[in-house]
């Protein structure tokens, strides 16, 4: 059955100017949003895009009465697979205690103590927020288990979810390890990687002081890639370092988080075909310096926004929120916002099907109760997506 959306007021598609076969590669590339536009859904696909005054008969016929219709959310960083809260360390940080690596591992011991069902019922529970929040896509991490079988059933569970599975044993080292970090490691590149790569499609290592350093990055990385997984890098959180070289010299899809920038960092992401995932929520909850992300955009490097939600340093499902704090704290353009969240996110995760609205692409979608993208921004906090459609499906609201 096909389903025509007519009388969009805004219609942001991502579609490269003259031509189909992906996203855009830069949000000022891409052409302006259509006005007056009209979309057509066939077998999950986007079947037609143009002015409504041109639209196909379909099927089904719904009037979006003027309101805006965007790609589906792509968020390709987060971390769903836990059990526990961290609400009491989030309000003594607000309080004026520094924020570390360390605390991941209250989440840890929790993690460990939860049941299968409990852990895929967090995940259950976090992705249905971010699909009300318009999330179409997610990633989702382990990295709270830290032993073999707690990362194995971490991927397991993930998997249940989503394709976008990726490894992370290399979070922090595990509290066994303390004394014996190289040890960790080697689990890590061995018996803990065999166990989790069928079930995942990415490896991650967080490249930070009090997490991993370069060498034992490098090695996390080459041994993933040895076992059929595609790299990506927690890189420059916390402070300068090696993460985002490592990053683009492994090749990675991306390099998250990119909080402490050299000009050599930033002229090698944008040298590279890694993108700049910015976190935004992150620096929110832990009252960091927001990245520099002007500075990215105008060398030319990707950018892309993820939600990072998480327990400790992002505990948000919320897509629009990083948005709008993109736009408010990091100075990006409403366009350039929501170009980030869609077709950069999918760039992150090496997909062309979705993140964006050409003929051929997934049919996900969002609509807005509102006439235009900028009111993510224009209007923090308040709820304003109306419906969203996954893989053609109405998923969420009614029209
Ligand atoms: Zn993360």
């Amino acid at each position: 059955m096909s389903t025509l959306i007519t009388n969009i007021g805004e219609l942001i598609t991502n579609a490269p100017a003259g031509g189909s076969g992906g996203p855009s590669a830069r949000a000022d590339t891409e052409a302006a949003p259509l006005q007056d536009a009209a979309l057509v859904i066939d077998g999950g696909l986007v079947a037609w895009t143009g002015p409504s005054a041109a639209a196909p008969a379909a099927d089904e016929v719904i009037d979006a009465a003027g309101r805006a219709v965007l790609p589906g959310f792509v968020d390709s960083h987060a971390h769903l697979v836990f059990a526990g809260e961290r609400g009491a360390e989030f309000a003594a940080r607000m309080a004026g205690q520094p924020y570390s690596a360390g605390g991941i591992r209250s989440t840890v011991s929790a993690t460990r103590a939860a049941s299968d069902p409990q852990l895929g019922d967090n995940v259950r529970r976090l992705a249905a927020e971010m699909l009300a929040a318009g999330i179409t896509t997610f990633e989702c991490k382990s990295g709270y288990g830290l032993t073999v079988a707690d990362e194995a059933r971490s991927v397991a569970i993930a998997a249940h979810f989503t394709p976008e599975v990726t490894y992370l044993g290399a979070h922090v080292v595990a509290p066994e390890f303390d004394q014996d970090p190289a040890g960790y490691v080697t689990l890590v590149c061995g018996a803990m990687l065999d166990a989790c790569a069928p079930h995942a499609k990415w490896v991650d290592v967080f490249c930070e002081d009090g997490a991993f350093g370069p060498d034992e990055a490098r090695a996390v990385l080459a041994a993933g890639q040895a076992a059929g997984l595609q790299p990506r890098v927690h890189a420059n959180q916390l402070g300068p370092g090696p993460g985002v070289q490592i990053a683009v010299e492994a090749k990675a899809a991306s390099a998250d988080h990119c909080t402490y920038l050299s000009d050599s960092d930033i002229d090698a992401l944008a040298a590279s075909g890694t993108v700049a995932t910015l976190l935004p929520g992150v620096e929110f909850s832990t009252r960091q310096p927001y990245p520099d992300a002007r500075r990215l955009l105008d060398a030319g490097a990707a950018v892309a926004l993820a939600t990072d939600c998480n327990p400790g340093s992002s505990f948000t499902s919320s897509m629009p929120f990083c948005i709008a704090l993109a736009v408010r704290d990091m100075h990006l353009t409403t366009l350039q916002a929501v170009w980030a969240a869609t077709a950069g996110g999918a760039r992150a995760l090496r997909r062309d099907d979705v993140g964006h609205l050409d003929v051929g692409a997934r049919a996900d979608l969002i609509m807005l109760n509102a006439p235009s993208h900028a009111y993510l921004a224009y209007r923090p906090g308040v709820p304003q997506i109306a419906a969203v459609w996954q893989g053609g499906r109405l998923a969420v609201g009614y029209v």
